[in-house]
């Protein structure tokens, strides 16, 4: 392990020692919060046997990359990386650790904070500098408002909002000048208490999590939010997706937690990023975790029955009415005109 010390780390996230790509996101944010200097910017991959994906990622975007590998790794255990984590703060001293927000890191940052005696803000979207300080910027009340948080700690854990600094093809302006330094091994501390404390060990990915429908290829997209009110009513939706061609049923997350439909038709920050070509959204409020998701589609229709509804935000068209009026309605409407074609 180097001696060098650094002032932001950025936690990547793997699944069976594959990158997820959306995390590389975090260089970005580290570039653009280091004022395009990443020479005092470490990436650390969690994972089994990581060191290749480390010396890859140094090579493309020229950042000091440190591996942290532990059998149980292989698929994401945030209490364990919790633990090995609190290790590598001992050995690199950093003023900001990122992590891309999903649940389980939140699950991890939860744990680190409190071991590690540091303040941690989550889902930031953005910052701005205030002198020596920084204050973190991010939504609450589902999108609504929105909050500056300073965080005093010297230690500062920070959960970045998925799609908010994107990766873009060309990663030449993330580079850094620095001369950067062969990928480094942080061998798994002993955990603190001596004990083995983290409380569960992933085994496997079920098939929902590896395949099913493909949100992704669907040109559009019929995404039923908590609006529609009861699990009775996704029959709208999906008569109104049959009337697309290649279309597919979406979901916000509390008709996935509910069990109304799988989790692999979830989209946003902890589901599928889609982009189809109209992505229409049904009693969706417009959290900033569901609009993560969904963004880049080419054109979005909200349907929502507050006027000040966070979706309309970034929807191209907006309809400020009750889903279960107006779905029957469009329906009815489009056969007329398109059925007698
Ligand atoms: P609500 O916020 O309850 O909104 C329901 C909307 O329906 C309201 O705007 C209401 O005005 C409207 N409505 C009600 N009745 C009608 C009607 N009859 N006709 C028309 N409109 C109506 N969420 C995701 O979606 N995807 C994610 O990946 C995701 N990841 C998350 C990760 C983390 C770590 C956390 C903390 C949260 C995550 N969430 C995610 C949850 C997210 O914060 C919101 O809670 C969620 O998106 C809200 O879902 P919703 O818009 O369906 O429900």
């Amino acid at each position: 392990m180097s001696d060098k010390k650094y002032s932001i780390i950025a936690v990547l996230d793997t699944i069976e020692d594959k990158l997820i790509q959306q995390s590389l996101e975090l260089i970005v944010f580290a570039s653009s919060f280091a004022a395009g200097d990443l020479s005092t910017a470490l990436v650390v991959v969690p994972g089994k046997s990581v060191m290749k994906l480390c010396e890859s990622i140094t090579e493309k975007y020229l950042i000091d990359t440190a591996a942290i590998e532990h059998d149980e790794l292989y698929y994401p255990n945030p209490e364990l990386l919790a633990e090995l984590l609190y290790g590598t703060i001992g050995e690199y001293s950093p003023g900001l650790i990122i992590f891309t927000h999903t649940v389980r890191n939140s699950q991890c940052t939860a744990k680190l904070s409190v071991i590690s005696k540091s303040s941690t803000v989550t889902a930031v979207e953005s910052f701005i500098r205030d002198g020596e300080t920084c204050i973190f910027q991010r939504s609450i009340f589902n999108g609504k408002l929105k909050i500056n948080q300073r965080l005093n700690a010297l230690l500062k854990i920070v959960t970045v909002l998925a799609g908010t600094y994107t990766l873009e093809e060309d990663t030449v302006s993330y580079k850094s000048n620095a001369s950067v330094n062969a990928p480094a091994y942080c061998p798994a501390p002993a955990s603190r208490s001596g004990a083995k404390h983290y409380g569960y060990k992933p085994i496997s990915l079920s098939p929902e999590a590896l395949g099913g429908v493909k949100l992704e290829d669907a040109d559009v997209i019929i995404s039923a939010g908590r609006g529609i009110g009861k699990e009775e009513n996704l029959s709208l939706i999906s008569e109104t997706a049959s009337i697309f061609e290649n279309a597919a049923v979406g979901a916000s997350r509390p008709i996935c937690d509910q069990r109304w439909l799988p989790f692999n038709q979830q989209v946003g920050i902890t589901g599928r990023t889609v982009s189809p070509k109209l992505y229409l959204a049904c009693g969706i409020s417009g959290s900033q975790q569901h609009i993560a998701g969904m963004k880049n589609s080419q054109c979005i229709v909200a349907i929502n029955k507050d006027p000040d509804a966070a979706i309309f935000s970034v929807s191209d068209y907006i309809i400020v009415e009750d889903l279960i009026y107006f779905l029957p309605v469009l329906i009815r409407k489009y056969r007329d005109i398109y059925e007698k074609e």
